[in-house]
């Protein structure tokens, strides 16, 4: 695989591809990389929030014309802006296959039935907002570059496990080792989308919100990149989310280890599963601004460096439930059994939890339909308490000072710390 040494894979989100100007912004990053490159690349500014939305409508049987035309004006327009500024045949790759998507989401849409899953449903519409994207931004790139559009959906190979894929890495890997090789021989950049996969039937899958990230990082692990770069709308990982802290710092280099764990905690800059297959080939991650291309950025790698800055994580919307046994009877591990198993079935995940006596309490990201489900499952056995609307704070490598700033004036409804970690729920 030696002549692989060299691929490059890039990872576009959202907000780098969420209008022409911003495609045509992307051509220019990539301009400066030769190639071989591999392009992720997610759905166009809020397009998937859309489709959720249009989505949602379909299967109640509702209207939702209303919506699914802006999402279709929104992308003509900027298929439109870009057809103007390309040759006479790219200009019609971009209009022709943009139809043809459309057509497909058509039909995907007429056949959605609330008489069958709903999840299932959700990935085979869902997923359209990368298919545009990506197909955009292929075409875009081929007039100044060879370039393929490459269909992820039959390579990324998942289980059926819908909104979720698990990903099959054996057949992952092999379809991607035949595949790739004599493609980028043709061509030197392919342009595929994140955040898809597809089950064995030929069904597809998505990989969790926000998933585009572990694309770029499976790809990369299949075909021993040489390295990953994500760009972002900010200066590379920070120790918080600029929009709710004023006074950020970079990380200019940091460690796997510490990526994960903050990723994990919920700082949205990187897909949580995205470091460990990264980490396990050894693959450097660049985290950079598609704003200043030129600017450092942030390196993640396996290294050693001294403590960092304490890192501020903020999960909003969370859950906090409350189970406690009917008969008084102490939280005993048969309990937990149960408790454990609902929330696997329903699929919500403890972002934390703690045990008393008589009580157990697990903060979860809020979704209704997955907390009506846990509830039908443990109403018999437990009393049920929770409540919604609330945020999760956790500062990782905290100090004294760093805890007193962000406690201060707020109610703690549940707090928790380990040597290097302080977490607390509130209001
Ligand atoms: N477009 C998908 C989402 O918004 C995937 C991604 O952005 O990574 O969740
Ligand atoms: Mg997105």
């Amino acid at each position: 695989m030696k002549e692989w040494s060299t691929l490059e894979v890039h990872k576009f989100g959202g907000a780098s591809v969420k209008d022409a100007a911003a495609i045509l912004n992307l051509r220019h990053i990539v301009q400066t990389h030769p190639g071989p490159l591999l392009i992720v690349v997610s759905a166009m500014g809020k397009t998937t929030n859309a489709l959720e939305e249009i989505f949602g409508l379909a299967y109640t049987s509702q209207d939702y014309t209303g919506p699914l035309g802006r999402l279709v004006a929104f992308h003509h327009e900027a298929a439109e802006a870009l057809a103007t500024g390309t040759s006479p045949s790219t200009a019609a790759d971009i209009r022709e296959g943009f139809r043809d998507a459309l057509r497909e989401l058509d039909e995907q849409l007429a056949a959605v039935s609330s008489a069958r899953d709903y999840d299932e449903q959700y990935d085979q519409v869902v997923s359209f907002g990368e298919l545009f994207a990506s197909q955009f931004v292929a075409h875009v790139l081929n007039d100044t570059r060879p370039t393929r559009w490459l269909d992820c959906r039959p390579l990324v190979r998942t289980d059926e496990s819908w909104r979720e894929g698990r990903v099959n890495w054996k057949l992952t890997e092999n379809n991607l080792r035949t595949t790739v090789p004599p493609l980028l021989r043709e061509a030197s950049t392919l342009v595929t989308q994140g955040f898809v996969g597809g089950t064995t039937k030929g069904r597809t899958t998505t990989l969790g919100r926000e998933g585009s990230d572990y694309t770029a990082a499976i790809l990369a692990y299949c075909l021993r990149a040489a390295s990953v770069t994500i760009w972002k709308d900010v200066a590379g990982l920070l120790n918080a989310d600029p929009k709710i802290f004023p006074d950020t710092v970079r990380y200019p280099e940091i460690s796997y280890r510490e990526t994960i764990e903050m990723a994990y905690y919920g700082a949205s800059v990187i897909h949580p599963k995205t470091l460990k297959p990264l980490a396990d080939r050894n693959i450097p991650l660049r985290v950079k601004s598609f704003l200043n291309p030129e600017a450092e950025g942030t390196l993640i790698h396996d290294c050693q460096h001294p403590p960092l800055a304490p890192a501020f994580i903020c999960k909003t919307d969370q859950c906090l439930l409350s189970f406690a046994s009917k008969d008084f009877a102490f939280i005993s591990e048969e309990n937990l059994e149960v408790i454990f198993g609902a929330l696997a079935q329903a699929k919500l995940k403890i972002n934390v939890m703690q045990n008393s006596a008589l009580s157990f309490s697990v903060c979860t990201d809020f979704s209704e339909r997955r907390i009506n489900k846990l509830l039908d499952l443990l109403r018999e056995q437990f009393t049920l308490h929770y409540n919604t609307g609330l945020t999760l704070f956790t500062i990782k490598n905290y100090d004294a000072a760093s805890v007193a700033r962000l406690t201060a004036g707020r109610g703690l409804l549940l707090e928790q710390r380990t040597r290097s970690t302080f977490q607390f729920v509130c209001k």
